[in-house]
């Protein structure tokens, strides 16, 4: 059953109440600040939000009752739009970002400029905990690769939260067991498959994620995310349109048949698919 979050607005504090109704389990109490196009996410102006919203993380629905009790007043509701950094400047910002909607690429860069996706993160799963585990500076670069909600909480809340609560230790722990699986998945993936393969497995994560079969995504996003030239991101998505399985126009792109590709994509699609 999806847990349902009813906003109402609290014109004192500009955030909004929520009630989260699941399994019988009513939670008041989680805030919502955000909007589109923003740079500085620790000074956010308020927004107003949709009169419901739907908890689609996997990482927070996992949790306890008990738990979600104590965490749901904790979260903050943001929109983020593709292109925007989760860190900036090379300095975490102090939050945990569990995405809904959203999904959030983890890129590597090198001096020349060239980049690579080394993680995907979405409704699975959460970008921001290796500041919880003491890193200094972020690892990568933390990108909205797909427009949408995310829900996020401090790092000082989340290290509270891992100390104090068994469950959600272990939650989290098996998440970044998974996240250090798909990262080791990932290299192996860019040394060794060719790139229709990749772009087929990787066009799968991201619909296992949106839920939808069609999204905004440009051929210059996917060679930076998969770490090749724009005109060879093109000649991939060409033959998978010249198969039926994909379709793409003017920035979107749509699966036509999931199940096709699926048997065109590397190995990789479904080790990845199979450790959430
Ligand atoms: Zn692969």
């Amino acid at each position: 059953m999806l847990n349902k979050i009813k906003h109402e607005k609290n014109t004192d504090r500009k955030v909004a109440a929520s009630a989260l109704t699941n399994a019988g389990n009513n939670i008041n109490g989680l805030s919502t600040i955000g909007r589109k196009k923003i740079r500085n996410f620790k000074n956010l102006p308020p927004i107003a939000f949709p009169a419901q919203t739907i908890l689609t993380n996997q990482l927070l629905r996992s949790q306890s009752a008990e738990d979600s009790e104590r965490l749901i007043p904790q979260l903050e509701n943001i929109y983020l739009s593709s292109g925007e950094y989760l860190h900036q400047n090379g300095e975490f910002d102090g939050y945990v970002y569990f995405p809904e909607t959203a999904v959030i690429s983890h890129l590597q860069t090198l001096t020349d400029g060239k980049t690579v996706e080394v993680a995907m993160i979405g409704r699975e799963g959460a970008s921001g905990i290796c500041e919880t585990f003491g890193s200094n500076r972020p690892a990568h670069y933390a990108q909205v690769t797909i427009s949408g909600n995310l829900v996020r909480m401090r790092t000082e809340t989340f290290k509270q939260e891992f100390a104090s609560s068994g469950s959600f230790q272990t939650h989290m722990l098996e998440y970044v067991n998974a996240y250090l699986i798909q990262i080791s998945q990932r290299v192996v993936c860019e040394s060794f498959h060719v790139i229709e393969e990749r772009l087929a497995s990787w066009l799968l994560m991201i619909q296992n994620r949106v839920k939808k079969n069609q999204w905004e995504i440009t051929h210059e996003q996917i060679s930076l995310i998969l770490g090749v030239n724009r005109p060879t991101v093109t000649q991939a998505a060409k033959a998978l349109r010249d198969k039926s399985l994909i379709d793409y126009s003017r920035g979107r792109l749509k699966i036509i048949n999931r199940l096709e590709l699926e048997l065109s994509a590397c190995e990789c699609f479904s080790t990845l698919q199979n450790i959430h």
